[in-house]
């Protein structure tokens, strides 16, 4: 198993990384709490069916969510901001693991679905 303390110290850096890139860049095009894709097909966000969304946006830290993007967005990201984000997520896949690259979840959810894999796959390992 990997270092989980620099994992998850890896996490929160890669968080607030993305975190400030989106602040700046408004990339799902936010206005008045719909994105350009909720607005023009009239549909939700794409939170919606998400239990940590709330009357006051997501109230879980969920990097997957940070650098994940529905393809119709991706589709009007500029060649820049696509390298940027694609840039995060190989740092993800990294520094942290590729399954935190996976949305609707949170940095608890990760990490507890983590250990549960690793050592899954310990007990494989040592079964052989
Ligand atoms: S965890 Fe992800 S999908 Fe759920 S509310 Fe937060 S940002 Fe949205
Ligand atoms: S990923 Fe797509 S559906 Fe989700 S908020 Fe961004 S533009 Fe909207």
């Amino acid at each position: 198993m990997k270092n989980i303390k620099e994992m998850s110290e890896n996490y929160d850096l890669i968080y607030e990384e993305a975190d400030k890139l989106i602040n700046k860049c408004n990339p799902c095009q936010f206005e008045n709490g719909k994105c350009i894709i909720a607005r023009e097909k009239n549909i939700k966000i794409c939170c919606r069916p998400c239990p940590y969304l709330t009357d006051k946006g997501c109230n879980v830290k969920a990097l997957g969510c940070k650098v994940s993007f529905c393809p119709g967005i991706w589709k009007l990201f500029s060649e820049s901001l696509t390298q940027k984000f694609r840039k995060l997520r190989r740092k993800v896949a990294n520094k942290v693991a590729i399954s935190a690259l996976i949305c609707f979840d949170s940095k608890e959810d990760f990490f507890e679905r983590y250990r549960a894999e690793s050592e899954l796959l310990e007990n494989e390992e040592t079964d052989v």
